[in-house]
């Protein structure tokens, strides 16, 4: 018998339209021999689709090509009751709360950032005991959460870049007090980012104190918690002035978990930003596997896991590193070795075929079909092991 298997895509965060690319890629690659597709979409609104609705905003935009770049960002803001009242209410939601007359058997929630990849559609699916790929509530909270997180790789022993976390009601209170606070701990420059949210939807890179208020207000749109990180640099000498390396690794599996090679982003500017991410024209390339020595990626695939981990995932996660580069064409005898960081981890990773997390996989031998195969029987497994 053939599995049925939602497809859940779209969604109220600023991500949607990565989302809606990722959703379609999954469609046209799952075997359609072993799974019967429902397609569900979320519309930006919050409102459930679908059947023909759904495709319609799947076909829409992905046929827009590129991504609207700010589109949707406020989005992420509105309030989270309005978003299960509606799913309660619409055609969707008939699906989901049906599951007990065995409509769907396993929720592919293919959704990025706030009311998706936060842990908000994983309550509802547990409440309604059906299995769903991925992360469950607490890794999917606390993998959205970069002052969460942090705390859990600090606990589990894992290098973080030192930060500071400020609540919006701080910073409105007293901004002084605020920027003594980073100026403490912290030589810039720094990057100010929204504690939930991801695309670097958000984020600044700030170099002086003049720079530091606006940055903190941006973010400060997005949430309520705002996380500044001391910004990962060159060695020594460099450290303002040089580019981390940015590195990445896709981790696969439940209670044992495996760690594909490493990837490379080499942004093509200043950093990893959301145009970077998403503009056709944009260059920043990944290289696959990444220029590292064998000691220094074992290294990383062993942290990768430890994340995981640390962070109680499931499924699938892309954990990201950030290396402090060596100052290029340095001659003679090599330095103190960088120092590494482990910067987040991503639960629901971008998941087109080109997307970093399938493509490492791919370089790790596991084809994309057969990937979105084993995510579904890890989501079974999961199911069955927590009755
Ligand atoms: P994603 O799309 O991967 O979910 P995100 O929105 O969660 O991203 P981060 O990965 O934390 O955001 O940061 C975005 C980018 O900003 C990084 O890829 C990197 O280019 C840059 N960056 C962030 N923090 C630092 C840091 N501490 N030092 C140097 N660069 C940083
Ligand atoms: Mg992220
Ligand atoms: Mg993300
Ligand atoms: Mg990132």
């Amino acid at each position: 018998k053939k599995l049925r298997v939602g497809v859940v895509f779209g969604g109220r965060s600023g991500e949607h339209e990565v989302s809606l690319r990722s959703a379609a890629s999954i469609l046209e690659a799952i075997d359609r021999k072993k799974y019967d597709v429902v397609p569900i979409g979320i519309a930006k609104n919050g409102q459930w689709l679908s059947g023909g609705k759904a495709q319609a905003l799947l076909a829409g935009e992905s046929s827009q090509g590129s991504l609207p770049a700010k589109a949707g960002r406020k989005q992420a803001h509105a309030k989270a009751g309005a978003a299960v009242a509606n799913a309660l209410e619409t055609e969707a939601a008939d699906e989901l709360s049906s599951l007990d007359t065995g409509k769907l058997d396993v929720v592919f929630p293919v959704l990025h950032g706030t009311f998706g990849e936060d842990g908000t559609v994983q309550g509802m699916l547990e409440m309604a005991d059906i299995a769903y790929v991925g992360s469950g509530v607490l890794g999917s909270a606390v993998g959205m959460d970069k002052d969460a997180m942090k705390v859990m790789f600090a606990a589990a022993g894992l290098p973080i870049v030192k930060h500071v976390t400020l609540l919006r009601s701080e910073w409105k209170g007293s901004p002084r007090k605020c920027v003594a606070r980073v100026e403490e701990r912290l030589q810039y420059p720094v990057f100010v980012k929204p504690a939930n949210l991801g695309s670097s939807v958000g984020i600044s890179k700030v170099k002086t104190r003049a720079e530091l208020a606006p940055a903190i207000n941006e973010a400060a749109k997005f949430d309520r918690k705002i996380v500044i990180e001391e910004g990962v640099g060159g060695t020594g000498r460099t450290r303002a002035t040089g580019k981390a390396r940015e590195l990445e690794i896709a981790v696969l599996g439940n209670d044992d978990p495996i760690a594909s090679v490493v990837g490379e982003i080499v942004p093509d500017r200043e950093f990893y930003d959301y145009e970077s991410k998403y503009d056709s024209n944009s260059t920043s390339e990944p290289v696959i596997p990444a220029k590292l020595s064998r000691a220094e990626s074992k290294q990383m695939r062993e942290m990768a896991v430890r994340a995981f981990r640390a962070c109680d995932l499931s499924g699938l996660a892309r954990v990201d590193f950030l290396m402090e580069a060596a100052p290029s064409g340095t001659p003679g005898k090599a330095a103190k070795p960088a120092k590494i960081y482990l910067n987040e981890v991503n639960t629901m990773p971008g998941f087109t075929s080109i997307s970093m997390y399938p493509k490492l996989w791919q370089a790790s031998g596991i084809p994309y079909a057969e990937l979105i195969d084993r995510l579904i029987q890890l989501a079974l497994e999961r199911h069955a092991e927590r009755k």
